[in-house]
């Protein structure tokens, strides 16, 4: 029963199906122009203090399946089709979805077409009928993706020497294709790509089908565990797909471009190796696959994009970085899959749980490994810390990105500035609590998300004391506070910030 009024006074009775049709097609057109005239369409949001307009209330996505077809030219946009089942969790007259930067053809919930218009980064989606609360409702949308973007916008689409990668962390899944886009809403997908001969397709999970046709071939990835928008991948290049197998025969899988192959197969070859060293940390990995993919471009970033971290190939062929570094960053990415993704953050805020832990394990295997020590690391970050709250805000209380900025909310703060916060903690409530700390978080949150408040719950939970003042202090001080156990610790001046503050530049 709609709930938008619309002007036909009333439906032919008992009209045929095609008829019914007819109707149904007329009362969509008419209502556009009812809803914009009467309440124009309004982009929502989650309320995420970072980015207001991320997300939408009103329902859960379950699922995405999306499909891509590509046309062998990465300056093209793609013809796309997503369809996005979720279910409501309030009554609805009108379906928002982040999407920006692509061209919607058509819409439709439920098997019937809807009206839908664009509101700043939302599609404003009015189905025929208004849903009520705990209904299952699919959504169509045919529309097209496009790679390239204004000088002013980065992502998600990354265009390489060959083909496509992606890069949607933080705020630009939407500019790919229509989501719920806010890590809070994760949920399983099925990528489905139709490319010209000679390239390969790899997207996250593992690959359920590949079909080809003619001169095109369409393959098809599901995840085996929900992902956040954030974290989806698509890689289309002249690639050769590796395989070699972790621990406890775990699948690792790398992407990489054909020619760079022999290059790069001395750094590959040491990832079932840091798997194992990160599960003797935290505990399983958690997802049914990893690897990496190596782009054939210059991003300023490596991303964790969940079971296949995204990474510049040139930081390992031409690097000017020893190579103790290169295979922190490397481990960087890799914990990110325990921290970010199996446990994504339940808003932007939460970031620093997710680089605190990456640069942490970083730092870590960079001491085990390479005896590059944590301590010096983080008597350097110390000194730095006051001057990165000052610039960017206290790691749980980040500022909003900058308009433009390419760095977004991805500075000291939340990097060495949260590893930092980690190190007190170990400072503060020993190693063994420590130690048993991490492993209960990534457990007890696997597959879901944590915030802030529930770091500072399980800690105080599991060190058996109230550690709130302690991380009101650390994650919220203008300053920052003493560091136990090293009261000599003095913030320094900026003439002498430590070369570990560069790491962030490479561990997104
Ligand atoms: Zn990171």
């Amino acid at each position: 029963m709609p709930h938008t009024p619309h002007p036909l006074p009333s439906r032919p009775p008992a009209p045929s199906p095609r008829r019914f049709r007819a109707v149904a097609l007329l009362a969509s057109a008419l209502s556009v122009g009812l809803v914009a005239a009467s309440a124009p369409p309004t982009p929502l949001g989650v309320g995420d203090r970072l980015f207001p307009y991320l997300g939408n209330p009103g329902y859960d996505v379950a699922s995405y399946d999306l499909s891509f077809s590509y046309s062998g030219s990465n300056s093209e946009p793609l013809k796309a089709v997503t369809t996005i089942d979720a279910r409501t969790t309030a009554d609805l007259d009108r379906i928002n979805l982040d999407f920006a930067h692509g061209k919607v053809d058509s819409v439709e919930v439920d098997g019937e077409p809807a009206a839908f218009a664009t509101a700043d980064e939302d599609l404003v989606v009015t189905p025929e009928d208004a849903l009520a609360e705990g209904e299952r409702v699919r959504i169509i949308v045919r529309h097209s993706s496009d790679p390239v973007y204004p000088e002013d916008r980065q992502g998600g689409w990354v265009r390489t020497a060959d083909g496509l990668a992606m890069a949607n962390q933080a705020d630009v899944a939407h500019l790919v294709f229509p989501c719920n886009d806010h890590p809070s809403d994760k949920a399983w997908f099925t990528i489905r790509v139709t490319a010209p001969d000679g390239l390969t397709v790899v997207a996250n999970g593992f690959p359920t089908d590949v079909d080809r046709a003619g001169a095109a071939t369409t393959w098809t990835y599901r995840t085996g565990h929900p992902m956040a928008t954030e974290l989806a991948q698509v890689s289309i290049g002249r690639s050769t797909v590796l395989h070699r197998t972790g621990p406890h025969g775990l699948p690792v899988r790398d992407v990489v471009p054909t020619k760079h192959r022999a290059a790069l197969e001395p750094w590959l070859k040491k990832t079932p190796d840091q798997i194992t060293w990160m599960e003797n940390k935290v505990g399983r990995y958690p997802f049914e696959t990893y690897g990496l993919l190596m782009a054939d471009a210059t991003t300023g970033f490596e991303l964790e994009t969940q079971t296949l971290s995204l990474f510049e190939r040139e930081m390992f062929t031409d690097s000017v970085h020893p190579e103790w570094y290169v295979e922190s960053i490397m481990v960087h990415e890799l914990a990110h899959q325990w921290f970010g993704n199996s446990v994504s953050p339940g808003t932007w805020s939460d970031l620093w749980i997710n680089e605190g832990h990456a640069t942490w394990y970083e730092a870590l295997y960079a001491e085990e490994t390479a005896d590059k020590s944590l301590e010096a690391r983080m008597k350097a970050a110390y000194g730095a810390s006051d001057r990165w709250r000052a610039a960017a805000g206290p790691p749980a209380a980040p500022e909003p990105p900058e308009p433009g900025s390419r760095t977004g909310i991805f500075r000291s703060n939340v990097y060495d500035g949260a590893a930092l916060v980690l190190y007190a903690l170990r400072q503060e409530i020993g190693r063994p609590a420590f130690e048993r700390l991490e492993r209960a978080w990534v457990d007890r949150h696997r597959d879901g998300t944590g915030t802030t408040s529930d770091f500072v719950r399980l800690a105080s939970e599991i060190s058996r004391r109230d550690l709130g003042d302690f991380f009101q202090a650390w994650l919220y001080g203008e300053k920052t506070p003493p560091m136990p156990g090293h009261p000599d610790w003095k913030p320094t001046a900026a003439d002498r910030v430590p070369a570990a503050g560069t790491g962030k530049a490479h561990g997104e």
